[in-house]
């Protein structure tokens, strides 16, 4: 009798087991409200349709709605654009999605770093409203056909390095844009040119979608923070300083009346080259609209670079701008 009794009970949680499993993450959100504590649900969407058709019931509500859109991993740079997000509309959509099509073959895709545990906790803490987690197949079927490309912007910077990534990037944006259907969106200065090509693909295909960009944030040490941080063993990460080191640098010079861009990378080339075990893809000083390389600092000009460290590649970058002559 008792044994008949386990054995039906046994059953019972089992199904209640697959039930909560493939409620589309009903036992995530349940664990997540648990975990922080927090009392309102955050809403939680695997699939384009269940995205759509909650942001168009707020639409009617007539309600504001920002998206974050991330590769997950999240730190404090992640958590300043959501926090901006939360403080200028009334609900805010975090994306977590690792974008295939924005990665190169050689590239870290297959070890791109996750823990969605850790992200939902934050996004939960900070009062997020919706996470949108397709799956790869949900944003890509197999017949998938379609790509979005911009032809000036990416034949830049890290677009020479990464001849993919740009299109990659405009094609899931415009799709995160479309799904989402928000009135604006966030975007990180740490990828300058990634938030250049956004702003323009957002004219050129006339989003009504106000692009927000938001200041670079970084480490005690000056590192700006990115998920490709966690690759750097603590050798690697001493040479990651030449990073931040660099931008440092070149506002001197410039601040000292140094305009050749010559002259100034150069200087920067060799100060890299000083730190251990780095490879540098590029340095340049170029027009922070057209990011056309400029020979001369007379202006507002980008500085921006891309160093290899071991298998892991940083970027960054400032806006410099010359001393202005005083008896002018
Ligand atoms: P990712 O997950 O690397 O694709 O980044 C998602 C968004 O966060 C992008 O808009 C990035 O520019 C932004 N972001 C990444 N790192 C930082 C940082 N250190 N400071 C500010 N924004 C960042």
């Amino acid at each position: 009798m008792s044994l008949q009794f386990n054995n039906y009970l046994c059953k019972i949680s089992i199904s209640v087991f697959y039930y909560l499993v493939n409620s589309d993450f009903d036992i995530l959100k349940i664990l997540v409200r648990w975990r922080t504590g927090a009392k309102k649900t955050m809403e939680i969407f695997k699939t384009v349709s269940a995205m759509q058709s909650w942001s168009k019931q707020l639409k009617k509500q007539d309600k504001t709605i920002c998206l974050v859109p991330t590769m997950g991993y999240l730190h404090k740079g992640h958590i300043s654009l959501m926090e901006k997000g939360k403080e200028l509309y009334d609900k805010v959509v975090l994306s977590i999605f690792v974008n295939p099509t924005q990665f190169g073959e050689n590239e870290d895709l297959d070890s791109y770093p996750v823990d969605l545990d850790k992200d939902l906790y934050y996004a939960k803490k900070i009062g997020i409203d919706a996470v949108f987690l397709p799956s790869k197949d949900e944003i890509y079927n197999n017949n998938y056909q379609t790509y979005v490309e911009l032809t000036k912007l990416p034949k830049h910077l890290c677009g020479l390095f990464r001849p993919v990534h740009f299109k990659g990037v405009t094609t899931v944006v415009t799709k995160l844009f479309n799904i989402v259907d928000p009135d604006a969106a966030i975007f990180g200065q740490k990828d300058y040119q990634q938030l250049q090509v956004i702003r323009q693909m957002t004219k050129d295909m006339n989003f009504n979608i106000k692009i927000i960009g938001a200041p670079i944030v970084r480490e005690d040490d000056g590192l700006a923070m990115s998920s490709r941080n966690a690759y750097l063993t603590p050798e690697q990460r001493k040479s990651s300083l030449c990073l931040s080191r660099s931008l440092e640098k070149v506002r001197k010079m410039v601040k000292q009346g140094e305009i050749d861009a010559d002259v100034i990378l150069h200087k920067i080339n060799e100060f890299i080259k000083s730190f251990e075990g780095t490879k540098i893809d590029y340095s340049a000083l170029c027009d922070p609209e057209t990011l056309n390389n400029v020979k001369e600092v007379t202006s507002k000009t980008l500085f921006a670079l891309a160093v290899i460290i071991g298998k892991t590649r940083l970027i960054d970058n400032t806006i410099v701008e010359p001393i202005t002559n005083p008896a002018q």
